[in-house]
């Protein structure tokens, strides 16, 4: 095991290394004319353009080349031969924190094992092995993604880590299972049938626990005695994963909810987001308990737009609020564990819930509420409408996270209060082919109804929300497209297909809009900042089946190429043993 580890240590240093040097690029001139490339403008005229003059990282012309150059003689010319240029590509909707700490747990996930075997191997392994915390810390665990996968047993877990408390994330993190040492370790007796819990601590039909945790409430009883990483590994682990959204070819992130443990979390993305060094904008969406004295607003690179909030859950673990009931059958009652006849429960009493937002929007803030199920979304609206009655502010654009089931009837009425609609169209490619089981075909028929949403008229987005999928914005613009499963299939509600030029639309130019920033960022146009992702490809020439082999060579931010190998590692006191621990898990 020792040795394995030394290697997967040398191994994911050598992988870390060299993915700083992939885009090793120097800094260029303050004035430049960018040409050779297909330019994508993705302005609301869409006019064609030649050629971009860059001036102090500002869009400061565009068109034909030969003028451009005649007007700007002192402008160095750089050649793009063969690719395409869009606005820097924009990830309304991630969670850089919680996916540099879940990153450095071990990986359970659907997207690396095929099968329970797999998975409860690797955490054999890692039982047996070191890692980052006294914790055995997993993530990943996916029913509806690996076909064989039943929940753990109490006496499963115990057998896999009997001494070191060990807790399994799932991919959507709305549920967990953990073992009797973590039981202990928050003073609960999993055979103590008397012991007031948490209603989320799940209980066996004799009163006993099974190890089982279900959302956010009773998951953050567990996390409050998980031992923190030490910050300076956060803040590491942090500025890798700015990298890698930018290696992906993002150049701005909406963070609704920052989410993943450290001291001053929302000080920490400051930290990192911004500096002038830093290869992402940032905008942010804080959680009620981090709205403090925090002003709104913020610099270039790092914003505050507003609050963030789950009006339902996952509809993996029964935690959409549906209209009608989940289906009956098998998966639904004894793999994913939803009772029969289960709609979901709201998080908010609708008293609580008009205060709640009558509140915020009154201040100002930007809501964006997580919402799966109809009556999620329906309650929102609602409340919505309320406040905008009550206190119009028709400029100040709410948001709707995710949308599963969100109706024709909703949408119209959404686009009515001008909010926008973000849909995480990647359920269709991780669960395409086990959707149907939960919802019934007729359900699936508007599973994410992006077409009908862009139809109505409204400002539609698309995102990853990672780490609940891996980053990469070409499989989401395929998905968008295609509407099919990672097998190949299932095609989910092929009526709500849309264009490669609207799923390019909803990553750049409407998620500017989203997050309010349509006047800096989201398109080519004079004046904007200039914010590139440089492709291999232009997308609209392409097969919609084949465009997640795009690749995002270069990304430009402020009229500068990014560098991401900029990692100031004086700056970051890490200990010897807390590098180690990063890299070999
Ligand atoms: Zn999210």
């Amino acid at each position: 095991m020792k040795k394995r580890s030394s290697l997967i240590l040398l191994v994911n240093s050598l992988a870390i290394i060299s993915a700083f040097l992939i885009f090793q690029n120097k800094n260029i001139s303050d004035r430049v004319i960018i040409a050779g490339a297909t330019i994508l403008p993705m302005s609301s005229d869409n006019a064609e353009i030649e050629a971009v003059l860059v001036d102090k990282g500002i869009i400061a012309a565009v068109g034909d080349l030969k003028e451009l150059r005649e007007a700007n003689e002192d402008a160095e010319i750089i050649e793009r031969a063969g690719q395409t240029i869009l606005p820097g590509l924009i990830e309304p909707h991630t969670h850089p924190l919680a996916s540099a700490l879940l990153g450095a747990t071990v990986d359970v996930s659907g997207f690396t094992h095929p099968n329970r075997i797999s998975v409860i191997s690797a955490l054999k392994d890692a039982a047996d092995g070191m890692g980052i915390s006294p914790w055995l810390i997993a993530y990943g665990w996916d029913a509806a993604a690996v076909e064989d996968l039943e929940r753990p047993s109490l006496e499963e877990l115990d057998q896999i880590s009997p001494e070191r408390p060990m807790i399994i994330l799932t991919q959507m993190m709305h549920e967990a299972y953990v073992n009797t040492a973590a039981l202990s370790a928050v003073g609960i007796d999993p055979t103590d049938t008397n012991q007031t819990v948490h209603d989320g601590f799940v209980r066996n039909q004799n009163g006993t626990l099974n190890g089982t945790i279900r959302e956010i409430d009773a998951l953050g009883i567990m996390f409050e005695k998980i031992p923190p990483a030490p910050d300076s590994a956060t803040e590491l682990l942090l500025r890798l994963q700015y990298n890698k959204y930018a290696k992906a070819g993002y150049t701005s992130i909406g963070i609704p909810g920052v989410v993943g443990r450290h001291s001053d979390a929302i000080g920490l993305v400051k930290k990192v987001a911004d500096r002038k060094a830093s290869p992402l904008r940032s905008y942010l969406y804080l959680l009620k308990a981090q709205i403090k004295e925090m002003e709104l607003g913020g610099s270039n690179d790092f914003k505050i737009l507003g609050m963030k909030f789950w009006m339902d859950g996952s509809p993996y673990t029964g935690g959409a609020a549906v209209d009608a009931p989940y289906e009956n059958n098998k998966f639904t009652i004894e793999r994913l564990g939803i009772p029969a006849n289960h709609k979901g429960t709201l998080n908010f009493s609708p008293a609580d819930l008009q205060s709640m937002i009558s509140d915020y929007h009154a201040k100002g803030y930007q809501i964006a509420a997580h919402v799966q199920g109809e009556r999620a979304a329906r309650s929102v609206i609602d409340a919505i409408s309320k406040a905008q009655k009550d206190n119009p502010n028709p400029s100040l654009r709410h948001r709707l996270e995710h949308n599963a089931l969100i109706t024709d009837e909703l949408l119209a009425r959404a686009k009515n209060l001008n909010i926008s609609v973000g849909f995480f169209v990647d359920h269709l490619t991780y669960y395409g082919d086990t959707l149907p089981k939960i919802f019934g075909d007729d359900r699936m028929a508007r599973y994410m109804p992006v077409k009908s949403a862009f139809d109505k008229g409204l400002i539609v987005t698309l995102h990853g929300d990672h780490p609940s999928t891996p980053i990469n914005p070409f499989r989401t613009l395929q998905t968008a497209t295609t509407r099919q499963s990672r097998s190949g299939q299932s095609i989910s509600g092929k009526d709500e297909k849309i264009s490669i030029y609207q799923a390019l639309q909803a990553m750049t130019i409407n998620a500017a809009h989203q997050l309010g920033q349509g006047a800096e960022i989201g398109s080519i146009e004079i004046g904007k900042r200039a914010d590139f992702t440089f492709l291999s490809a232009d997308p609209l020439t392409m097969a919609p089946e084949t465009l997640h082999t795009i690749e995002a060579l270069e990304t430009w931010k402020d009229g500068q190429p990014v560098d991401t190998s900029s990692i100031n590692w004086k700056n970051i006191k890490l200990g010897f043993n807390t590098l180690i621990g990063i890299l070999s898990r």
